[in-house]
């Protein structure tokens, strides 16, 4: 066993990454408070051209949040009154809002216990003449089973639109996220491996057509000004926010690496311990580039509470994404789903818990997580033996 530090633990520390570039931020703000462009410009036009060359797409498009990106997404393939969509219930609300707020209806489906991703055969069960598309979310930082995704959409004439906010840089099979549907979706909340000073968002095809419908529609329909073509909406990525994301996007690479090996570090450390029996540690599917936004273990047995309590006495910070899943919320008990309607998705929301991964972990604080859960549970097995 090895010495573990009890040092207390964040959740998420944006500031450590954010603090070694504070001046070129200060710089790109200073400029653009200066230039008196604060709507458009060539800072979101090179932003644009970023994220198009990290996915491999022809074109991307900012708007002002990780939802809009879906909604304005559903709005370019003219969802609406009648259509379903299939999607996950195991995500972020906002995966299934934006198919409610086009009239829609949102079909949710169960993922797999192993990734948390799309289940592709309940996808095929849940099409019907109604469905006009699929939204598979690549929850974690890890893609979606796309392969089996894009074989249904093509056999069934369905869109596929990519969740990708958790997701910027992950690969499947070598393909970016982002670049294997119709339409890709990001976010850089200030949460996720791109995370802003504010909200904003992104848009990724390959289709021209989309990508002009999608720049009319996030700009109130409107071309050439005052003549209105389409209902759109305004949703824009502030030229403030694409200048500090500037700075930051040249060090995602390197930041991801460091999500990457702490995510392997974390694997050894529960290994080396035996710990990988009490809890279930991440899957990483095959020919998948993983970009760790989460590192989200399992804890059956109806102990996930119980360990999280003791893990937050120990000032260690975790999360549970999603302590309930989109099909039992309380906007969508009109859509009649029950419980166990979706075994595993209901399963997963009372066995997952996100640990620590950001990349300005240090090595002694993943050692202080490790040695909690070890204590934890070693203190659960005494009481147990204790009882017998
Ligand atoms: C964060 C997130 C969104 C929404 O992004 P915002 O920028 O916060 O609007 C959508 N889907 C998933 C899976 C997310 O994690």
């Amino acid at each position: 066993m090895f010495q573990a530090p009890s040092i207390p633990v964040p959740l998420l520390d944006v500031t450590r990454d954010n603090r070694p570039l504070r001046d070129q931020l200060l710089e790109a703000v200073a400029r653009i408070v200066d230039s008196g462009q604060f709507i458009g410009g060539s800072d979101c036009q090179r932003l644009e051209h970023s994220v198009a060359q990290l996915c491999g797409t022809e074109f991307a498009i900012g708007c002002a949040s990780g939802s809009d990106a879906l909604l304005l997404a559903l709005m370019a393939i003219e969802i609406g009154p009648g259509d379903e969509v299939i999607v996950p219930s195991f995500t972020f609300f906002a995966t299934a809002s934006c198919v409610s707020r086009l009239g829609a209806k949102p079909v949710f489906v169960d993922v797999s216990l192993e990734t948390y991703n799309l289940d592709c055969l309940a996808v095929e069960e849940a099409i019907t003449p109604n469905t006009k598309a699929m939204i598979p979310v690549h929850l974690f930082g890890q893609c979606a089973d796309m392969a089996p995704l894009l074989d249904l959409a093509q056999r069934y004439n369905l869109h596929v639109i990519e969740d990708c906010a958790q997701s910027i840089g992950a690969t499947y099979q070598g393909q970016p996220a982002g670049s294997m549907g119709s339409i890709g979706c990001f976010s850089f909340y200030p949460t996720k491996n791109l995370g802003g000073f504010g909200d904003g968002g992104m848009i990724t095809t390959n289709d021209a057509g989309l990508a002009d419908r999608i720049r009319l529609l996030a700009t109130h329909g409107m071309r050439p000004r005052y003549y209105h073509q389409a209902i759109g909406i305004n949703s824009r990525l502030d030229t403030l926010q694409a200048a500090l994301l500037n700075v930051k996007l040249p060090y995602l690479a390197e930041w991801t690496a460091q999500r990457q090996e702490n995510a392997r570090t974390y694997c050894e450390f529960f290994r080396q311990e035996s710990l990988d029996g009490s809890l279930i540690l991440p899957h990483v599917a095959d020919d998948s580039g993983h970009v760790w936004n989460q590192f989200t273990v399992r804890i059956p047995g109806g102990q996930r509470d119980w360990v999280r309590q003791k893990l937050a006495d120990a000032k260690i910070g975790t999360e549970v994404y999603y302590p309930v899943p989109l099909h039992r919320q309380a906007c969508f008990a009109d859509l009649g789903y029950e419980v166990g309607s979706l075994p595993v998705t209901e399963r997963l929301a009372t066995e997952v818990l996100s640990l620590p991964i950001f990349p300005g972990l240090t090595q002694r604080e993943m050692l202080s997580v490790v040695g909690a859960l070890r204590q934890i549970f070693a203190s659960a097995g005494a009481a147990q033996k204790g009882a017998a």
